[in-house]
């Protein structure tokens, strides 16, 4: 069971939080940062590469006093009151021990990774207080990733079984999202939002009957309800479905959480602490045939579009150009090709510059910014017939840059201005959700 920042963000929350894990199955937790927290720690680091260290003291004292507050709201015992300021002032005492001497990446590292450690100390301590039957397990000493920085599912596991195996019989284990080691056991992490990912590979690690994590909406809407009226929870998605959605834009899930999950075979579900019981969203290996399910809009796009002769009846074009692209690092997350033409669109922007002008060496290149994907996910299976076509007849009234389909099977893709993005996510919800 995963819970994010807000699900922790008040000791109330946190209150809300045990009542959720103390049922009577066996389970690990994983927390992230109380909401704000991690955000915070970054402005520190910001500070101390700044080599300000007295604006760092300045932010760390601000953090420090928010959380000595919730001492008294979280616990009842004088015990556990005590036993929580003194953990709270040697891990401030910690922090601010950075502000003195060199400042680098991996100590950012460590800063950052401060909240998961917080939020954990802080819950166990509550559920031990209440006279639980848990224990933390420090996630420094399992989670790890490899060279290439990718996480190492072999090496979580066998360390996860040792370390449970060292504090035996819990109910209820409680564990940092987002932190881990890299392969040369220095702190790292899992970047921003990581903790979905943590539990999704702890889940594989222990072949866990199930991974849910606990947000405050009640699982992936169907369409972005911060623009469309009338969204609905998706009850049901497949993996690659979901990772779609995640990527394009449904803030709900990390996009590389279900990697893990989906090769273990677990189901991932998506719940609401606000509203336990409601069913949430269920993701797992089975594709359920012959529907559009969601539709999600992902900003801030820049198409690219580069059209040259010597294309025309040409091999080794396209290579040439994406060529350019790996080189300067830059994902591409559609593609369009005519005979004479490739339009590609990008969301990382840092090097376009150097990216044109290579680019302008093998063609005409223009660019449009300020674009936005509308992606569409269900069972477009090319067999299916007639849903192509009624995601590209809901957009009639849009100007549409790109268009992918094909792909995969369960995905269509639209790239129109950014300025048409909720025009294009109500018009796609009104026709392809009227009946929800
Ligand atoms: N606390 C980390 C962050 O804010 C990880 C997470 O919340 O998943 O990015
Ligand atoms: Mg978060």
């Amino acid at each position: 069971m995963k819970f994010g920042g807000t699900s922790v963000g008040t000791p109330q929350r946190m209150k809300e939080v045990v009542k959720l894990i103390s049922d009577a199955d066996q389970k690990i937790v994983v927390l992230s940062a109380m909401s704000g927290t991690t955000n915070q720690l970054y402005e520190i680091s910001d500070y101390l590469y700044k080599k300000n260290p007295v604006g760092a003291n300045e932010n760390i004292n601000i953090l420090e006093e928010k959380y000595y507050k919730h001492v008294d709201e979280l616990y009842t015992t004088e015990e556990y009151k005590e036993k929580t300021r003194q953990f709270l002032k040697q891990e401030f005492d910690y922090i601010r021990s950075f502000t003195k001497g060199i400042f680098t990446m991996f100590e950012e590292k460590i800063i950052v990774g401060q909240g998961e450690i917080l939020s954990t100390n802080m819950v166990t301590n509550y559920l031990l207080e209440q006279g639980y039957n848990a224990a933390l397990l420090p996630a420094l000493d399992f989670m790890r990733t490899d060279k290439n920085s990718e996480p190492d599912l072999e090496y979580i596991r066998e360390k996860l079984k040792i370390t449970l195996a060292e504090m035996p019989n819990k109910d209820i284990y409680i564990t940092q999202g987002f932190i881990c080691r890299n392969a040369y056991g220095e702190v790292d992490n899992l970047q921003r939002g990581g903790s979905d990912y943590s539990a999704s590979l702890i889940g594989a690690a222990i072949e866990a009957s199930e991974i849910q994590i606990w947000t405050d909406i009640d699982g992936m809407h169907n369409n972005d309800p911060r623009y469309v009226e009338n969204t609905s929870p998706v009850q049901t998605l497949s993996f690659e479905e979901a990772s779609e959605l995640a990527y394009f834009g449904a803030k709900i899930l990390h996009p590389t959480c279900v990697q893990p999950a989906k090769f273990a075979g677990i189901p991932v579900k998506l719940l609401n602490t606000m509203d336990p019981t409601a069913p949430g969203t269920v993701i797992s290996n089975k594709t359920q045939r012959g529907s559009i399910k969601a539709v999600a809009a992902k900003d801030n796009i820049t198409a690219i579009n580069i059209t040259s002769s010597r294309m025309l009846l040409a091999y080794g074009f396209l290579r040439k150009v994406f060529e350019i692209f790996e080189t300067y690092k830059t994902s591409i997350d559609m593609v369009t090709t005519s005979e004479v033409g490739v339009s590609v669109s990008i969301d990382n922007t840092s090097n376009l510059s150097q990216i044109l002008n290579e680019l302008k060496k093998l063609g005409t290149v223009s660019v449009d910014v300020d674009m936005c994907i509308i992606c569409v996910v269900g069972d477009l299976d090319w067999h299916n017939i007639g849903f192509e076509s009624l995601a590209t007849e809901t957009m009639k009234d849009v100007p549409v840059r790109m268009i992918s389909y094909g792909g995969s099977n369960h995905n269509i893709s639209f790239l129109v201005a950014a300025a048409d993005k909720k025009k294009a996510l109500q018009s796609l919800s009104n026709h392809l959700f009227k009946n929800n």
